[in-house]
Formats: structure tokens, sequence, C-alpha cells
């Protein structure tokens, strides 16, 4: 019998262990760190054999193939050992994919973006009354739902961690938001190893998919000239052209794809900010070509709720508008944050610098920052950049610190954002973590 040994039981771990399971493989779940409580009684309960705190390399070395989390890095020794070895090692996506049958898997990655266009697109599917699910980096796993609640439609986010691991997989539709410099750390320090991993979201396309892209992404436009995608190429940006699925015409959000149009006010779609028309252009071209009709694609963009966390309206306190975009994880999103800012900004920034190049947002800091709040164990790189602007910069600690002192430092009118380009780890548990605890701060004003 074939041995299947998942490293790491989290929960695209676990639903790969029940999947694996139920296809009929001898499974084995190994984990460097204690497992949860609700994922070991699950493994107790469909009889799946696991280890936790440790690897045993006898267990595992002898696998015919290897599931490994995202979060485990190329580094690991066991992973290092299990290369030399030779042993297939993928994702749990990848895993997945191969038992979807005939569902549709719709997957969006980017640097920025996935969450928003992933939650838009379950949003727009679900209210048209299609069998739809979230999956990959938001809600269950994708191997979880295979196995126990199957759906017509997967929509799943793909983090380059999880298309590291994705040789065979299939998208029907794929999503390409952007590439910027993120996560370098895991790649080397090499921006190209990281393109390579977003560009495997095109692997194995036929005719009948979508390609469904930013055209205003350099990196891409690069990476695609590279490369024979046999998919139907569906670019967006805002400025109308020929080939275009979506842009923007006399104030109207337009989509035209297979020789339909649908168009809408812009004004009227709900999620607001040039990143955010390019998140809907996304969706609306997906939701289009998947057969929604015109009006319901219209009425979901317009009472779309948002995601936590992104660019979230906290509240106005003494006429202060304080902002909560701790998902901004790396300097592009912050570069988008700030450009649709509307008044003076006292930002809130630093954190775990995954090798950050600040020069990216170094015009609009000039333009529309009065006061910096430095939020991290570790300023010194920021100080290093920001203080030669000359502009009022202050260090703290906590996220109380960081909301008292941004507020003294704004006037009436002005904005306080948290948009941190940083990773939250130094201080906090997650960036929800951070944003929540900023969201209470301002509370207490
Ligand atoms: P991801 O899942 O890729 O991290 P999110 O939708 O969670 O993306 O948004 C992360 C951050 O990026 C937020 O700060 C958000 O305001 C910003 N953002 C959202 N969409 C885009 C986009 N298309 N381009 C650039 N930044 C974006």
């Amino acid at each position: 019998m074939k041995r299947i040994v998942v490293l790491g039981a989290g929960e695209s771990g676990v639903g790969s262990a029940i999947l694996a399971q139920k296809k009929g493989f001898d499974v084995f779940v190994s984990d460097m760190s204690a497992i949860k409580d609700k994922y070991k009684k699950e493994l107790e309960q469909y009889g799946i054999a696991y280890e936790e705190k440790q690897h045993t390399e006898s267990l595992i070395l002898n696998a015919d193939e290897v599931i490994k989390s995202p979060g485990i890095p190329e580094t690991a020794p066991l992973i290092v050992k299990l290369r030399e070895k030779g042993t297939h090692i993928i994702s749990e996506i990848e895993f997945a994919g191969r038992y979807t049958g005939d569902s549709v898997k719709v997957c969006i990655t980017g640097s920025n973006g996935k969450t928003t266009t992933t939650t838009l697109i379950h949003h727009i599917f679900t209210k048209a009354g299609l069998d739809a699910s979230l999956a990959g980096n938001v809600g269950f796993s994708l191997a979880r739902q295979v196995a126990i609640d199957p759906h017509k439609y997967y929509i799943i986010e793909l983090s380059s961690f999880q298309l590291d691991g994705m040789y065979d997989f299939k998208a029907d539709f794929a999503i390409l938001m952007n590439i910027t410099p993120d996560h370098l750390d895991r790649y080397d320090h090499k921006f190209q190893n990281y393109i390579d991993s977003k560009m495997r979201i095109v692997q194995n396309m036929t005719p009948n998919d979508y390609f469904i892209y930013w055209d205003g992404d350099p990196i891409v436009a690069k990476e695609i000239a590279k490369r024979d995608i046999k998919a139907k190429m569906c670019p967006f940006n805002i400025d109308k052209k020929e080939g275009l699925a979506a842009f923007i015409e006399n104030e109207n959000f337009t989509i035209n794809i297979n020789n339909k149009q649908m168009s809408m006010e812009k004004e009227k779609i709900s999620i607001k900010g040039l990143h955010n028309t390019y998140n809907s252009m996304a969706a609306g071209i997906t939701a289009f070509a998947s057969g929604i009709t015109s009006d319901r694609v219209r009425e979901a963009l317009s009472d779309f709720q948002g995601v936590e966390h992104r660019l979230e309206q906290v509240a106005r306190v003494r006429n202060v508008l304080f902002i909560n975009d701790s998902k901004a994880t790396n300097v592009n999103s912050c570069w988008y944050a700030l450009q649709c800012m509307k008044t003076p900004v006292v930002l809130i920034l630093g954190g775990k610098d995954k090798g950050n190049d600040y020069n990216e947002i170094k015009s609009l800091v000039e333009e529309k920052v009065r006061a910096l709040v430095f939020l991290g164990v570790d300023n010194s790189k920021l100080h290093d950049f920001f203080d030669g602007m000359g502009k009022p910069t202050v260090d703290v600690q906590s996220m109380k610190d960081a909301v008292e002192k941004s507020f003294e430092m704004a006037e009436k009118g002005d904005t306080v954002l948290l948009s941190p380009c940083c990773a939250s780890f130094d201080l906090f548990m997650s960036y929800e973590d951070r944003g929540q605890q900023f969201k209470e701060q301002v509370k207490n004003l």
C-alpha cells in the first residue's frame, strides 16, 4: 500500500490526512510542534496514526509521497533529507486537486488582494445561488472538503508556499492580482524565485480555462511573454484598450468577455480605492465568465462588505479617522492604502521586516504623511530610511502607546492609518491580533 506522510497537522495537514485515509493510503502525520486538541481528536476519530513534538525519521523517510504544510521551509533538516532521497513532496492543494472530479477550481494568487478577491468571488457566487465554498488560506482546507463536504465550486486562495508544492494541479480559473516583493526570506532573497512560484498558477491550463490578471503589472507582463499560456487571456486595467476583459469607461465599470458585455456605475461598487477596483474587476470577470447574470454580478459587487483588517474604518474620534489596515504586511499594500488617503496621515508601521524596500512608499510618505509611529521591537531600519525626511517620528512597543501617540500627533481632520508594511510576529500573535488590539485601543481613547 502506498505510504503518505503528512508533515504539519494544521487545517491543511489534517484535511489531507483525512482525504488520504479515505482514499485507502497508509497515512502517518507528524508535527514538530504540539497538535491542537481538536485536530488530535479528529485524527483519532479517523484512526490515523500521528506523532507530535517530534519527527521520527524511520516513520517518515519511508514515505512514497509527502504532503508538506506550507509553513515548513525548504531549509528544515527533514525536508533537506527527503529531497536528498528524491521523495516526492507536494502541497495539500496538489493532493486534493487529484480528487475534485468535475468541480470547478477558481484559484486566486498575488502578493496583495488575494483574500479580498477570494471572499468577493465567493460572495458573488453564493449570492447567485451556486454551490461555492472557500478553500486554501481561507475557510476549511480543500482536502477536508473534498473528503467530507464536496462542492461544485471551490474558491481557493493560494499562497506562493502552496504553489511551490503544485505540479499537476490545474485551475479552471487562475487569477493573478499582482507580483511585488514579499516573503523574500523564504526565497533565498531572490525575487525571481518568488515570481516563479507565483507563475505556477497557470501551469497545465487548457484553452477552456481562464487566466485573469492585472494588465498593469510589469513583472506579470514579462512572465507572460516568456510562456505559452494556453488559457483564455483576460487582462484587466483602468484605461480601456483592445483586448481588456475589464476596464473603466466614462466612470462605468465594464466587463467584456466572450463577446458579452456588462457595466455598472463605478461609484456603485462597494469597496473603495484603486486596488479594490482591481479586485472587483478580477471577481467580476470570473463571475460573468461563469455564466452569472449581469444583474446578479452588479448587485453582489454593490453590497459586498469588505474584509476585516483591510482598510477597515474603525471610528472617528474627535474628528480623527482611524483606519485598520493591519493586513498590510508588505510595502506594496501600504502604498495602495496611502494612495487612497484623502487627508494628512499619521502612519503606524513596523514589525517583523521581510526584506522591505521602503523606496516604494517614499514619495507618498513625503506627500501625505504628517508623522510616523514606529511600532516594533527593532525600528532601526525604519529610522535609517525615514529619519532623513524631517517628519516627526516616535518609537513604541505596544498598541496602546501606538494609538495614544498617533492620536496626540494627529490634527483635526487627519487620518491615523495602521498599515504596517511588516509581519506582526515580533509583538503580536498575528495580524488579526494586531488589528483587534488597534480597534480596542481606539475605543479606549
Ligand atoms: P492578501 O490575501 O493577498 O494578503 P488582502 O486582500 O488580505 O490580500 O489585502 C492585504 C493588503 O493589501 C490590505 O492592506 C489591502 O488593503 C491591500 N490590498 C488589497 N487588494 C490589493 C491589490 N489588488 N493591490 C494592492 N494592495 C491590495
